[in-house]
């Protein structure tokens, strides 16, 4: 966990939204990016990496809550949104990777007429 942390400390070096070097220290204890401006809170990120470390470890919220001692209404809140982002992910990945096929099939004069699979003419039993 040390070796995680201390990776995520350099990861704060970079900006996390534009991978460029260039953060300079505000006022507010927060830290803004002279490449794209955005402004962030390290420790927000470094906590948001450790709960996102704890999920990708499959440990549930009400244990990430107690081991990282946050409440466990935002832990649970943040695994749920991980899940929609990955959820997202895997359907508009779906979508390209259907689009594709329905390209292919044109591609290949549509399909194919005529009985498949189980049953089907010409088709030997193995
Ligand atoms: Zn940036």
């Amino acid at each position: 966990m040390k070796r995680v942390l201390s990776d995520m400390y350099f990861l704060g070096r970079k900006c996390i939204f534009c991978d460029k070097y260039g953060l300079y220290r505000l006022a507010d204890k927060r830290v803004k990016c002279k490449h794209c401006n955005k402004k962030y809170r390290l420790q927000k990120l470094k906590d948001d990496m450790q709960i996102l470390y704890y999920f990708y470890l499959e440990i549930s919220a009400r244990k990430t809550a107690r081991e990282l001692d946050f409440r466990y209404k935002p832990i649970h809140r943040k695994f749920m949104d991980f899940r929609k982002s990955i959820a997202d992910y895997c359907n508009a990945e779906a979508r390209r990777l259907n689009g594709e096929i329905e390209m292919d099939e044109s591609y290949f004069g549509g399909k194919k007429k005529g009985k498949r699979g189980r049953g089907a003419k010409n088709k030997e039993i193995a």
